[in-house]
């Protein structure tokens, strides 16, 4: 960037940037189409992304002063530093795309889509077959895809150091502004605690779903257990939209009469399993894409990806893009679990899918907080282990060791160290998805104390909402949080959780 570009100039390239990589995004993995073209989009922005670009955003961000303008510099560093790492490993994320999409297992002499794969484990009562079908997964991912995944990372780490920071997780904490020390502290001091009580809490929940407990229990019958078929007649598929439509209606939003959102539902055999929301404009053009499964997953998924549509759709479209796009995706991530944990909630149940069986709600609570127990406990796992990972301290060959040490001790089960790489999100993002659950957590007690138990059914709690959403995501997670509550954004508040 020239010196002589101002911030808005800059800034409105890089939405353009921001928009088309989305639109990429949302035709490859909804399945519309088989090629990622993701490289086109980096050679039209290129001078997005150079270094002296990232240089000059630095002296800007260290020139700015407090608030607003801090902010907006630090999110726009963050992007360019994304970008130059993904511009030099596009051909890497590219193959890995494309690669994933087109590969197939072998699972009794029958081919799957590697895809499809983790949704057909997921759904497949036979543990033995469970464990082929990961076996043969993971056997490709070893094969195919950890040698792009292994580059793509080193080169992302090189790149960090030539930048001048120390490390890449030096990098990044700066960017972010989230001590990964003191959240490390935190999650380290939560898998402690619980360690005692994990196993028995956990235990019955997953006999009730898989048919054994910890003794027999592998990796690959975890899909399994939180697909929890045993509570299908909870969830019925037909009612899953009506049931979005009838929440979203309580907080007074007419989800048919927005415009900006974009309902993708169609099943689609290169569709990837996981759900996700593309915000391709924001607030402007916004698609919630859903893969079906079946049963509990697909309300979870469903809700969750409506958590970040219904934030991304409500944005104050008169914000600078950063606060627009940008910044801490904790928030983003704390409305989405918040949509989510309703999925969870009693009276949620009651009220919006007429569920009456007491006995029922009761094991379902119990179920939910059980996978809670184990995801809150993989993912302080992962930090952990991401610390070290981009720490920079130790080699790469170490790694796949480390990672199933650590996620076996937290998780309770063997397991595997081919998705040593793969399991890992850029950026940190498990810090975001930590911060998110506490942020929720708080937030959800803050709706359920000003408006009842039933706060998804008064239009005064969509009216908080939608004030904290105009916003985008100006604030972070500490901020927005002492802004509605006044409290401290702090993990230990997840043992409460358990
Ligand atoms: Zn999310």
């Amino acid at each position: 960037m020239p010196l002589a570009v101002d911030l808005d100039t800059y800034a409105a390239q890089a939405e353009e940037f921001v928009g088309a990589m989305d639109r990429e995004y949302y035709q490859h993995f909804a399945g519309h189409k088989p090629e990622f073209e993701i490289q086109p989009i980096y050679a039209r922005h290129a001078g997005l992304f150079t270094r002296d670009v990232v240089d000059h955003l630095r002296e800007r961000l260290a020139a700015a002063s407090p608030g607003d303008e801090t902010r907006r510099s630090r999110y726009l560093l963050e992007l360019a530093v994304g970008g130059l790492l993904g511009n030099e490993t596009k051909e890497e994320e590219t193959a890995l795309a494309e690669r994933e999409a087109a590969l197939e297992i072998e699972v009794g002499g029958e081919p799957m889509p590697y895809r499809q794969s983790a949704v057909e484990q997921g759904n497949e009562p036979d543990a033995e077959r469970r464990a082929e079908i990961e076996r043969a997964r993971l056997a490709v991912l070893e094969r195919e895809l950890n040698p792009l995944h292994r580059r793509a990372l080193e080169r992302s780490h090189e790149l960090a150091r030539d930048l001048g920071w120390e490390s890449y997780r030096e990098m990044y904490a700066e960017l972010k502004q989230i001590d990964l020390g003191a959240l490390e502290r935190e999650t380290a001091a939560f898998l402690e605690q619980t360690a005692p009580r994990y196993r028995e809490r956990v235990e019955p929940h997953v006999r009730a779903q898989v048919g054994f407990g910890f003794e027999r229990l592998r990796r690959s019958d975890l899909p399994y257990f939180f697909r929890a078929q045993g509570f299908d007649a909870l969830f019925p598929a037909d009612r899953i939209i009506p049931a979005l439509e009838q929440t979203l209606a309580g907080l007074g939003i007419d989800l048919r009469a927005q415009a900006n959102v974009h309902l993708d539902l169609e099943q689609r055999p290169s569709k990837s399993p996981r759900a996700f929301c593309a915000p391709v404009s924001v607030p402007d053009e916004v698609y919630l894409v859903i893969a079906r499964h079946g049963g509990r997953d697909d309300y979870a998924a469903l809700f969750h990806e409506a958590g970040h549509t219904e934030h991304y759709a409500n944005v104050d479209g008169s914000l600078p893009f950063e606060f627009r796009y940008l910044g801490d995706n904790s928030v983003t991530e704390g409305f989405a679990f918040l949509f989510e944990h309703l999925t969870e909630d009693p009276a949620w149940l009651r009220s919006v899918l007429g569920a009456q069986d007491a006995e029922r709600i009761a094991a379902y609570t119990g179920f939910t907080r059980a996978s809670k127990f184990v995801f809150l406990r993989r993912y302080a796992a992962k930090l952990s282990y991401e610390m070290e990972l981009h720490a920079g301290e130790r080699g790469l060959d170490e790694m796949p060791a480390l990672y199933s040490r650590e996620l076996g001790d937290a998780v309770g089960v063997e397991w595997p160290s081919a998705t040593y790489l793969s399991d890992v999100d850029g950026g940190y993002y498990a810090a975001n998805y930590l911060r998110a659950w506490a942020f929720e957590t708080h937030l959800r007690g803050v709706l359920a104390e000003r408006f009842g138990p039933q706060w998804f059914a008064v239009p005064e709690a969509g009216d908080l909402l939608r004030t904290l959403w105009r916003e985008g995501q100006r604030l972070d997670a500490d901020d927005l949080l002492a802004e509605v509550t006044g409290e401290r954004l702090d993990f230990g508040v997840m043992q409460a959780e358990v």
